[in-house]
C-alpha cells in the first residue's frame, strides 16, 4: 500500500518546542510509528512545488494522511480540487487533528467543521464506541493521552457514516474523535488527537489507530461504477 503523509511543516520551523519534540517533523514521527513492510511511505509538505502533491504522486497514492493547522489558506485551490477528485475516485484520506479546518476536509464535508477548543494540558480519554470496527483493532475499551488540547462538541460535520471513538476531556467536554465518511468510491477517516506541542504521535495507541485507519481507508474495493445512459442487460421484449 502506498501512503503519502502530507504535513504543513510550519510549526516545526517556527516553534523550537515543536522541533525539539519532533526533530523529523510530525510526518517523520508518524511514519516511524506506523512503519511496516507492506507500507511504502512518502512525504509531501506545503512548501514543495505543488505542495508535493503532483498528479503523478496522487495517482500513486492509495492513502493520503493530512496534517495542517496555521496555513490552511496557503493550500492552493487547484491542488485541493486535485485531491478531492482522487478521493472520489477511491483514494483513502486520513485527516488528523487540526486538519478538521483544512480546505480538503471542509470541501468533502460541506459544513464549517468548527468546534470548541482549549489548550490547558488536559487528559483525554478516547473511548471505543464501535469495537467491531477494524480501526479499533487491538485497542482496549479506551485509551488515554495524558496531555492534549481539548476539542469539544458541537463539531459541525455531517453525521459520520461510522463513529468509532468518542473522547472525554478533563474539563468536561466530549468530542466525536474518530469518524468515518464515504464519498464517491473514497473512504475518509477523521482522527482528533495530535496537537503539535504534545508527544501524541509517540503514543502507541494513537499510532495503532492511524495504522488501522490507513489500512481501512486503503482496503481493496469493487469496480468503479459507470454513470449515464445505460443499455439493458436483458432483452426488453
Ligand atoms: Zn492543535
Amino acid at each position: 500500500m502506498n501512503v503519502t503523509i502530507w504535513n504543513e511543516h510550519r510549526h516545526e520551523k517556527k516553534n523550537p518546542k515543536v522541533s525539539e519534540l519532533y526533530p523529523k517533523g510530525l510526518h517523520g514521527a508518524i511514519a516511524d510509528g506506523i512503519a511496516s513492510d507492506d507500507l511504502t511511505i512518502r512525504f509531501a509538505t506545503l512548501d514543495e512545488p505543488e505542495h508535493g502533491l503532483s498528479q503523478a504522486v496522487l495517482d500513486q497514492t492509495d492513502v493520503l494522511v493530512w496534517w495542517g493547522h496555521i496555513a490552511h489558506e496557503e493550500v492552493s485551490d487547484e491542488i485541493v480540487a486535485r485531491v478531492h477528485k482522487r478521493v472520489l475516485e477511491g483514494m483513502g484520506l486520513v485527516v488528523l487533528h487540526s486538519g478538521h479546518f483544512s480546505k480538503i476536509f471542509k470541501r468533502l464535508m460541506g459544513t464549517t467543521c468548527d468546534l470548541k477548543w482549549r489548550e490547558a494540558n488536559e487528559k483525554e480519554r478516547v473511548w471505543v464506541v464501535n469495537p467491531a470496527h477494524p480501526i479499533a483493532a487491538g485497542l482496549g475499551e479506551y485509551f488515554e493521552i495524558e496531555h492534549e488540547e481539548m476539542y469539544g462538541e458541537h463539531f459541525d460535520i455531517p453525521a459520520p457514516d461510522e463513529l468509532v471513538f468518542v473522547s472525554w476531556f478533563q474539563g468536561g467536554e466530549v468530542f466525536r474523535s474518530g469518524c468515518t465518511f464515504y464519498r464517491g468510491q473514497g473512504k475518509i477517516f477523521y482522527f482528533r488527537p495530535g496537537h503539535e506541542t504534545y508527544p501524541t504521535y509517540y503514543n502507541k495507541d494513537v499510532l495503532k489507530v492511524i495504522f488501522n485507519g490507513i489500512r481501512w481507508a486503503g482496503a481493496p474495493r469493487g469496480a468503479a461504477p459507470k454513470y449515464g445512459n445505460h443499455q439493458p442487460l436483458e432483452p426488453l421484449q
